[in-house]
């Protein structure tokens, strides 16, 4: 078995990222700027919008998180994405989600205009991954091709299992997984909460990519020997004898999967850590769209 180490590939990206930042710097460019809006005081939303500031900070890009209260009107954040949108120093920028329930997130990501959408999640930035066309690829799939293409997993004709059709993750990775190109060629099968058999379908899997969620649901007796197992859900489980009273979990039960598992990513540190450095790769492709543009 072999660990896909998130961590340490992510941390590869960004120095890559580093150099190039500074390359830019030293020839007197503009370097790129990561904006967030977070709305409300949600825990782990705010976590992980904090460290993907802290990232830009840490690889010399400009940032700006700015913070709404849970109160936000829609509206309110549509002009705050407008006056984004018109920001000429602003490269890219992302809503963190979820948001409150008095907003619509589909109009709020309908409003952010595609040249910014660095999370590709504008029906745009959908469509033209859809097409094989250069774009943004959502940052938590993009790291996992990513990983898949650094460790050199052969995907060419494998059965790809994607468990969970989210927009944000299954679904684009179903795609990704089926297109022209490596990583990608694959068979692929896209389950979720009402797929029948899903246990046998999971046992007939070269590569399984589990973004459902649930603690634990993937069990050893359910993959192949030698299966390729990528885990992307991450739950916080309360826990009081922990300092933070929880602990972060996947999908996959690790202990027992990993000793069949091919090659495994772990939770922390698989998945989770690729999506900040793709999302920072996706701010610099921005920047050198927009020079390219100007
Ligand atoms: P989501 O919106 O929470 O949806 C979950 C998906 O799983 C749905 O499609 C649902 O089916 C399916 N599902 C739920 N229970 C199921 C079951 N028993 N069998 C089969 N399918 C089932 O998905 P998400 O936003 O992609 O999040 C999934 C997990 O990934 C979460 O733990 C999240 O925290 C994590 N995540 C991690 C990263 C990262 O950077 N590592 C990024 C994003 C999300 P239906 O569609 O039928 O309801």
């Amino acid at each position: 078995m072999e660990l896909l180490d998130g961590k340490k590939i992510s941390n590869q990206i960004k120095e890559e990222i580093t150099e190039t930042v500074a390359k830019m710097k030293e020839r007197g460019e503009k370097v790129p700027h990561l904006a967030a809006i977070i709305v409300g005081n949600d825990g782990a939303s705010l976590t992980y919008v904090g460290s993907k500031v802290r990232s830009c900070e840490r690889i010399g890009f400009e940032s700006t998180l700015v913070q709404m209260p849970s109160t936000t009107s829609e509206l309110e954040l549509l002009k705050k994405i407008d006056e984004l949108n018109k920001n000429e120093a602003v490269d890219g920028f992302i809503v963190q989600l979820p948001l409150p329930e008095q907003i619509d997130t589909q109009k709020v990501i309908m409003a952010i205009d595609p040249d910014k959408d660095v999370d590709g999640f504008h029906p745009t930035n959908f469509g033209k991954m859809a097409l094989d066309m250069s774009t943004f690829i959502p940052a938590t799939p993009f790291g996992i091709l990513e990983l898949l293409e650094r460790y050199k997993v052969d995907t060419k004709g494998k059965h790809t299992v994607v468990i969970g059709r989210s927009h944000i993750v299954g679904r684009p990775m179903s795609i990704l997984m089926g297109r022209r190109g490596w990583p990608g060629n694959s068979t692929v099968t896209l389950t979720h909460s009402h797929t029948k058999n899903i246990t046998q379908i999971i046992s007939q899997a070269d590569i399984v990519i589990s973004a459902l969620g649930v603690p634990n649901f993937l069990k050893a007796e359910m993959v192949k020997d030698d299966a390729v197992v990528i885990d992307v859900g991450i739950t916080r489980v309360p826990d009081e004898s922990r300092p933070k009273g929880y602990y972060i979990t996947g999908d996959v039960d690790f202990e027992n999967v990993s000793k069949k598992a091919s090659y495994i990513t772990p939770v922390p540190g698989g998945v989770g850590p690729m999506t900040i450095a793709m999302l920072l790769k996706n701010t610099l492709l921005a920047r050198e769209r927009h020079r390219a543009k100007s």
